[in-house]
């Protein structure tokens, strides 16, 4: 048995004994039993968080958060970007134009919001 088998047995029977329990379900990666530790899906055999999406399910939180914090982080640079434009520009039409980008990624913000607390 090489050493990396021996590690991998060693995760899953570390894993059973702190009460993780087998799935069902496969890795999608290497094709090896699923474990649950906690609230999470985890491949032992790759080491690595496993998110598994069944067809017609929503894609999880997990994916759905770090996506909003994306667009999150996306909206407050752009808000800065114009913000710095406007204290600069004094051509009142370019403020109005500047002004409607504004509201346009608050409103990105205020849905993100929304979208996370339903
Ligand atoms: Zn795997």
């Amino acid at each position: 048995m090489s050493d990396e088998e021996k590690k991998k047995l060693q995760r899953m029977s570390e894993a059973l004994r702190t009460g993780a329990t087998m799935l069902p379900d496969q890795c999608p990666v290497c094709g090896s039993p699923l474990f649950k530790i906690k609230d999470e899906t985890w491949c032992l055999n790759c080491n690595r968080q496993v998110v598994i999406v069944k067809e017609g399910e929503e894609a999880p939180n997990l994916v759905d958060t770090n996506l909003l914090g994306d667009v999150e982080v996306t909206a407050l640079e752009k808000l800065q970007d114009i913000n710095q434009q406007v204290k600069n520009e004094k051509d009142p039409e370019k403020l109005q134009e500047l002004g409607s980008l504004i509201s346009t990624w608050l409103e990105v913000l205020e849905k993100l919001k929304r979208i996370r607390k339903p």
